[in-house]
Protein backbone atom coordinates (compact mmCIF):
# COMPACT_ATOMS: atom_id res chain seq x y z
CA UNK A 1 0.00 0.00 0.00
CA UNK A 2 1.17 3.29 -0.77
CA UNK A 3 3.00 5.30 2.52
CA UNK A 4 0.61 8.09 1.35
CA UNK A 5 -2.10 5.82 2.49
CA UNK A 6 -1.02 4.58 5.48
CA UNK A 7 -2.72 6.59 7.63
CA UNK A 8 -5.96 5.50 6.53
CA UNK A 9 -5.46 1.93 7.74
CA UNK A 10 -8.14 1.11 10.31
CA UNK A 11 -5.22 1.00 13.52
CA UNK A 12 -6.06 -2.91 13.79
CA UNK A 13 -5.92 -3.39 10.40
CA UNK A 14 -2.18 -2.10 10.78
CA UNK A 15 -1.10 -3.75 13.71
CA UNK A 16 -2.49 -7.40 11.92
CA UNK A 17 0.02 -6.30 9.29
CA UNK A 18 2.89 -5.49 12.17
CA UNK A 19 2.25 -8.88 13.21
CA UNK A 20 2.44 -10.52 10.01
CA UNK A 21 5.81 -9.23 9.08
CA UNK A 22 6.66 -9.66 12.37
CA UNK A 23 5.94 -13.92 12.11
CA UNK A 24 7.53 -14.44 8.70
CA UNK A 25 10.35 -12.38 9.71
CA UNK A 26 11.53 -14.15 12.74
CA UNK A 27 10.76 -17.42 11.76
CA UNK A 28 12.55 -17.58 8.56
CA UNK A 29 15.31 -19.61 7.81
CA UNK A 30 18.30 -17.20 7.01
CA UNK A 31 21.70 -16.65 7.65
CA UNK A 32 22.29 -14.12 10.62
CA UNK A 33 23.23 -11.08 9.70
CA UNK A 34 26.84 -9.92 10.83
CA UNK A 35 26.80 -9.37 14.37
CA UNK A 36 27.41 -5.77 15.43
CA UNK A 37 29.93 -6.09 18.11
CA UNK A 38 29.42 -3.64 21.30
CA UNK A 39 31.50 -2.48 24.36
CA UNK A 40 31.48 -4.25 27.53
CA UNK A 41 28.75 -4.63 30.46
CA UNK A 42 28.20 -5.94 33.14
CA UNK A 43 25.69 -9.21 33.70
CA UNK A 44 23.34 -9.60 36.85
CA UNK A 45 27.17 -10.62 39.08
CA UNK A 46 28.22 -7.90 38.25
CA UNK A 47 31.30 -9.56 36.26
CA UNK A 48 32.04 -7.72 33.12
CA UNK A 49 31.02 -9.58 29.90
CA UNK A 50 30.45 -8.95 25.94
CA UNK A 51 27.94 -7.25 24.97
CA UNK A 52 26.98 -8.60 21.32
CA UNK A 53 24.09 -7.77 19.25
CA UNK A 54 24.54 -11.43 18.03
CA UNK A 55 22.06 -14.12 17.29
CA UNK A 56 18.68 -13.56 16.88
CA UNK A 57 19.38 -9.72 17.44
CA UNK A 58 19.72 -8.43 14.23
CA UNK A 59 16.95 -10.41 12.59
CA UNK A 60 14.74 -9.10 14.76
CA UNK A 61 15.76 -5.18 14.33
CA UNK A 62 15.43 -5.75 10.54
CA UNK A 63 11.87 -7.48 11.28
CA UNK A 64 11.24 -4.40 13.30
CA UNK A 65 12.14 -1.79 10.69
CA UNK A 66 10.50 -3.54 7.72
CA UNK A 67 7.06 -3.53 10.18
CA UNK A 68 7.72 0.21 11.06
CA UNK A 69 8.99 1.60 7.82
CA UNK A 70 5.39 -0.11 5.86
CA UNK A 71 2.64 0.82 8.47
CA UNK A 72 4.31 3.44 9.59
CA UNK A 73 3.81 2.63 13.51
CA UNK A 74 6.74 3.88 15.73
CA UNK A 75 9.61 1.84 17.45
CA UNK A 76 10.73 2.51 21.24
CA UNK A 77 13.96 -0.33 21.46
CA UNK A 78 14.81 -0.83 24.85
CA UNK A 79 18.91 -0.74 25.19
CA UNK A 80 21.92 -1.17 27.34
CA UNK A 81 22.89 2.19 28.25
CA UNK A 82 26.59 1.48 29.88
CA UNK A 83 27.76 -0.67 26.82
CA UNK A 84 25.85 2.64 24.71
CA UNK A 85 23.84 0.24 21.82
CA UNK A 86 21.43 2.93 21.97
CA UNK A 87 23.53 3.96 18.40
CA UNK A 88 23.72 0.56 17.01
CA UNK A 89 20.08 0.04 17.45
CA UNK A 90 19.81 3.48 15.86
CA UNK A 91 21.95 3.15 12.82
CA UNK A 92 20.47 -0.84 12.39
CA UNK A 93 16.88 1.09 12.69
CA UNK A 94 17.52 4.05 10.19
CA UNK A 95 19.95 2.24 7.75
CA UNK A 96 16.80 -0.19 7.02
CA UNK A 97 14.80 3.23 6.82
CA UNK A 98 13.05 4.08 9.43
CA UNK A 99 12.42 7.68 10.06
CA UNK A 100 14.80 8.81 13.29
CA UNK A 101 11.89 10.76 14.79
CA UNK A 102 9.98 7.58 14.91
CA UNK A 103 12.11 5.98 17.09
CA UNK A 104 12.63 5.82 21.13
CA UNK A 105 15.89 4.83 22.66
CA UNK A 106 14.53 3.27 25.93
CA UNK A 107 16.53 2.94 28.54
CA UNK A 108 18.74 6.56 27.81
CA UNK A 109 17.95 7.61 31.02
CA UNK A 110 20.52 5.24 32.64
CA UNK A 111 23.43 7.65 31.28
CA UNK A 112 24.73 10.32 32.75
CA UNK A 113 26.33 10.68 29.22
CA UNK A 114 25.80 14.12 27.85
CA UNK A 115 27.75 13.19 24.88
CA UNK A 116 26.14 9.49 24.35
CA UNK A 117 22.91 11.68 24.75
CA UNK A 118 23.56 13.88 22.15
CA UNK A 119 24.66 11.70 19.86
CA UNK A 120 20.75 9.71 19.80
CA UNK A 121 19.02 13.25 20.21
CA UNK A 122 21.23 14.75 17.47
CA UNK A 123 19.36 12.26 15.28
CA UNK A 124 15.75 13.18 15.82
CA UNK A 125 15.45 10.02 17.77
CA UNK A 126 14.01 10.81 21.13
CA UNK A 127 15.65 9.99 24.66
CA UNK A 128 13.78 7.21 26.77
CA UNK A 129 14.11 8.75 30.40
CA UNK A 130 12.41 5.55 31.88
CA UNK A 131 13.79 3.06 34.50
CA UNK A 132 13.66 5.83 37.33
CA UNK A 133 13.62 4.01 41.11
CA UNK A 134 15.50 1.43 39.82
CA UNK A 135 18.60 2.72 41.52
CA UNK A 136 21.82 0.63 40.13
CA UNK A 137 21.40 1.24 36.91
CA UNK A 138 21.39 5.34 37.58
CA UNK A 139 20.17 6.67 40.73
CA UNK A 140 17.08 9.16 41.08
CA UNK A 141 19.12 12.11 41.88
CA UNK A 142 21.37 11.85 38.93
CA UNK A 143 18.23 10.60 36.16
CA UNK A 144 17.35 14.13 37.31
CA UNK A 145 20.33 15.96 36.87
CA UNK A 146 21.02 14.64 33.78
CA UNK A 147 17.57 15.23 32.44
CA UNK A 148 17.44 19.21 33.80
CA UNK A 149 20.85 19.65 31.89
CA UNK A 150 18.86 17.87 28.40
CA UNK A 151 16.04 20.24 28.92
CA UNK A 152 17.95 23.65 29.57
CA UNK A 153 20.10 22.88 25.82
CA UNK A 154 16.68 22.41 24.67
CA UNK A 155 16.24 19.14 24.13
CA UNK A 156 12.86 19.17 25.58
CA UNK A 157 11.13 17.62 22.54
CA UNK A 158 13.29 14.75 22.11
CA UNK A 159 12.52 13.38 25.63
CA UNK A 160 9.70 10.44 26.05
CA UNK A 161 9.28 10.40 29.89
CA UNK A 162 8.19 6.66 31.31
CA UNK A 163 8.34 4.05 33.78
CA UNK A 164 8.88 1.36 31.82
CA UNK A 165 7.81 -0.72 34.97
CA UNK A 166 5.30 -3.73 35.70
CA UNK A 167 3.87 -4.96 38.91
CA UNK A 168 5.80 -7.96 38.48
CA UNK A 169 9.29 -9.17 36.39
CA UNK A 170 10.20 -12.82 37.46
CA UNK A 171 14.17 -12.12 36.58
CA UNK A 172 13.92 -9.61 39.68
CA UNK A 173 12.84 -12.13 42.36
CA UNK A 174 15.41 -13.27 44.33
CA UNK A 175 17.93 -10.96 42.68
CA UNK A 176 19.79 -8.47 45.25
CA UNK A 177 20.17 -5.76 42.76
CA UNK A 178 16.36 -5.35 42.37
CA UNK A 179 15.71 -5.72 46.08
CA UNK A 180 14.53 -2.06 46.84
CA UNK A 181 12.51 -2.07 43.64
CA UNK A 182 9.46 -0.65 44.31
CA UNK A 183 7.08 -0.58 40.71
CA UNK A 184 4.79 2.54 41.20
CA UNK A 185 3.05 3.89 37.98
CA UNK A 186 2.62 7.25 39.84
CA UNK A 187 6.23 8.00 40.77
CA UNK A 188 6.66 9.86 38.31
CA UNK A 189 3.33 11.67 38.80
CA UNK A 190 4.31 11.85 42.83
CA UNK A 191 8.19 12.43 42.80
CA UNK A 192 10.19 12.99 39.65
CA UNK A 193 8.00 15.62 38.36
CA UNK A 194 8.35 17.63 41.54
CA UNK A 195 11.75 17.21 41.68
CA UNK A 196 12.14 18.49 37.91
CA UNK A 197 10.45 21.41 38.97
CA UNK A 198 12.71 22.13 41.58
CA UNK A 199 15.34 21.64 39.27
CA UNK A 200 14.23 24.09 37.10
CA UNK A 201 12.40 22.54 34.44
CA UNK A 202 8.91 24.65 33.91
CA UNK A 203 5.38 23.15 34.01
CA UNK A 204 5.08 23.72 29.98
CA UNK A 205 8.34 21.58 29.65
CA UNK A 206 6.57 18.85 31.98
CA UNK A 207 3.64 19.15 29.89
CA UNK A 208 5.70 18.70 26.56
CA UNK A 209 7.15 15.37 27.91
CA UNK A 210 4.08 13.75 29.32
CA UNK A 211 1.74 15.20 26.58
CA UNK A 212 2.95 16.51 23.51
CA UNK A 213 5.69 14.03 22.82
CA UNK A 214 3.80 10.91 23.18
CA UNK A 215 0.62 12.11 21.20
CA UNK A 216 3.27 12.68 18.10
CA UNK A 217 5.09 9.59 18.64
CA UNK A 218 1.67 7.69 18.26
CA UNK A 219 0.52 9.68 16.01
CA UNK A 220 0.01 7.92 12.35
CA UNK A 221 3.29 9.22 10.69
CA UNK A 222 2.98 12.29 8.22
ZN1 LIG B 1 12.95 -1.57 29.26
Amino acid sequence: MAAQHVELLPVERRLERVRQIARVGVLRDEPQQDALACTAHENRSGEPQPHLFVGDVPRILAVIAAAAVETGVPVMVHTNASAQTGLPALEALTNAGVDPRRIVIAHAGDSNDLDYLHAIAGTGASLGCDRFSIEHFNSDANRVETLAALIAEGYTDRVQLGHDGACFYDFMVGNPLFADERPDYLHISKNIVPALLGAGVTPAQVDEMLVDNPRRFFAPAG
